[in-house]
């Protein structure tokens, strides 16, 4: 009953063998025995031939078990010759249904390099019964109720190979994750909603960043999309701005060395060093300390309580910021210019940040988990069933 048996399989003998730390659990089958066919279901089928077959299961105490047993394959008059189901493993699987079980359960809990260690299992093994989970739980989900989005981006490995990974954020889950950042990904992602009942002319907000292939990529298949562009990264295009006009003055003023950091926090989040470091500089002629603060500034629109009022701040920010005489400046203010609609979207999309950041959060779990991932398809699996809320049907 514990190997979850059902007539006609019965344990027929164990061997144990204390050297090899091994224990071999035997079943077998009366002769005569009848089954059902796995094609059509009809029953009593005779068995027509057999092949030896043995499955991992659960260790007994230190011991690893394994079932063994000779499987039939059964002469079913309206299929032919079909290989019978066992009912304690899925076809094609080395596992039976409670080790895996056992497996899903561990990888929730560590990186799969640590249960491939716990249960002395080469990881592609383990990683087969991952994707067979993940897969057949994302075959079920459901986005017919889908109506806002947000695209992030993320790098798969250091410097290449990204992926994206579209949130639903009404429910806080990963509902589309798909390799690369370019205009396709926003059709194949239009695509599986419909495959998952849902309809991309629903869809009435995204949040993406500036890229031009996300932002035509919506225009092309998301048509009912107001787009709000993410804060941070707007935030993050100034920043860069503000590192140049830093790399450019560094040239004559030797006190810029090292400094590069400091700039790109807040003030309220620097170190007691960088605070030093900040009071000792001559902030009052610095370019760089202008350029920051024309950063912060621009961050104070998110204060805002209304788009009406974010719209006027935004205004008197890039009059300011375009008569800075900082040539990076004076780009980025552009290139917000270019994305106004987009960016004071925000407050009327109300988008919370906590969403995405919550979702970011999990997705460096989900890179931590599968470290020494051989795959990109691996560190899908790993954020599909991290931060997409599936349900696994797992044998209990
Ligand atoms: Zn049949």
């Amino acid at each position: 009953m514990a190997l979850g048996l059902t007539p006609p399989w019965t344990v027929t003998g164990a061997d144990f063998d204390a050297d090899r730390r091994r224990l071999d659990i035997h079943i077998d089958f009366p002769a005569g025995s009848r089954f059902a066919c796995p094609q059509c279901g009809a029953a009593g089928c005779p068995a027509h031939d057999t092949a030896a077959m043995s499955w991992r299961h659960l260790n007994f105490f230190q011991h690893q078990a394994y079932l063994n047993a000779r499987v039939p394959r059964v002469k079913c008059e309206a299929c032919g010759v079909r290989k019978v189901s066992v009912p304690w493993a899925r076809d094609g699987s080395g596992f039976t249904l409670l080790f895996e079980a056992l497996v899903m359960a561990m990888i929730r809990a560590m990186p799969v390099k640590a249960a491939e260690r716990l249960v002395g299992e080469h990881d592609t093994r383990l990683w087969r019964v991952i994707h067979h989970y993940v897969e057949e739980a994302r075959a079920r989900v459901d986005t017919a109720d889908v109506t806002r989005v947000a695209v992030d981006e993320t790098a798969a490995r250091r410097g290449h190979d990204y992926i994206s990974l579209f949130v639903d954020i009404d429910q806080a889950r990963v509902i589309h994750v798909t390799e690369g950042r370019d205009l396709a990904i926003v059709a194949a992602f239009a695509d599986d909603l419909v495959e998952h009942g849902g309809n991309p002319a629903q869809i009435a907000d995204v949040c993406i960043d500036m890229s031009p292939a996300f932002i035509k990529g919506v225009a092309e298949h998301l048509p009912n999309a107001e787009v709000t562009f993410d804060k941070f990264h707007i935030v993050k295009i100034i920043n860069e701005a503000v590192d140049q006009v830093r790399r450019a003055e560094r040239k004559t003023h030797v006190e810029l060395k090292g400094t590069r950091y400091l700039w790109l926090r807040n003030p309220a989040t620097l170190s007691d060093r960088q605070r030093v470091t900040l009071n000792s500089l001559p902030t009052r002629t610095l370019k760089t300390a202008r350029a920051y603060q024309i950063r912060l500034t621009f961050q104070g629109m998110y204060a805002e309580t209304s788009q009406q009022a974010a719209a006027a701040y935004l205004k008197r920010w890039y009059f300011w910021a375009t008569h800075s005489r900082l040539p990076p400046m004076i780009d980025a203010a552009h290139t917000v210019k270019r994305h106004w609609d987009g960016i004071l979207r925000w407050f009327d999309s109300t988008i919370a940040n906590g969403v995405i950041e919550g979702i970011n959060s999990l997705v460096q779990a989900a890179k931590a988990k599968s470290r020494g991932y051989r795959s990109t398809r691996n560190l899908k699996a790993m954020v599909y069933l991290i931060a997409g809320k599936l349900y696994l049907r797992l044998p209990a």
